[in-house]
């Protein structure tokens, strides 16, 4: 663990209201912004900012519970495609972008970073039922 890194604080906080599931080698929360219904992230545990610093045996085990995860948000969510990005610009700790999107996404054929885009909150209990169906389909 990092000291100054903040994502490993939050992958050791078990008491993070967005946290949905802490798996094999990665922890699971849903993004606070929910502009992308079910934007959520998966975190490797370690501090580890690239995927070529990981054995072939763990970066096997963190792609496949990305792709679990996405699998499950499309159970849920059923988007129109899925976006997968591992990008580290501001917080270097490996996390992936899990960024279910929708033809009326506003940003439909286009990356969500081309322009700023606004914040998107839920009700506490949005949040927490959103959670517990993902959860279901892990
Ligand atoms: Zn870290």
């Amino acid at each position: 663990m990092e000291e100054e890194c903040k994502i490993c604080q939050m992958v050791t906080d078990k008491s993070n209201p967005l946290r949905i599931s802490e798996l094999d080698v990665s922890v699971v929360g849903l993004n606070p912004n929910q502009l992308f219904r079910g934007y959520t992230f998966v975190t490797y545990k370690g501090h580890v900012t690239e995927l070529y610093h990981l054995s072939l045996d763990e970066r096997m085990r963190f792609c496949g519970e990305m792709i679990r995860v996405a699998k499950a948000l499309d159970e849920v969510l059923h988007p129109d495609k899925m976006n997968y990005e591992l990008l580290g610009n501001t917080s270097a700790h490996m996390h992936w972008h899990l960024i279910p999107r929708y033809k009326n996404d506003g940003f439909w054929g286009r990356p969500i970073w081309v322009r700023r885009h606004e914040e998107k909150r839920l009700k506490e209990e949005e949040y927490r039922e959103l959670i517990k169906t993902i959860r279901e389909h892990l």
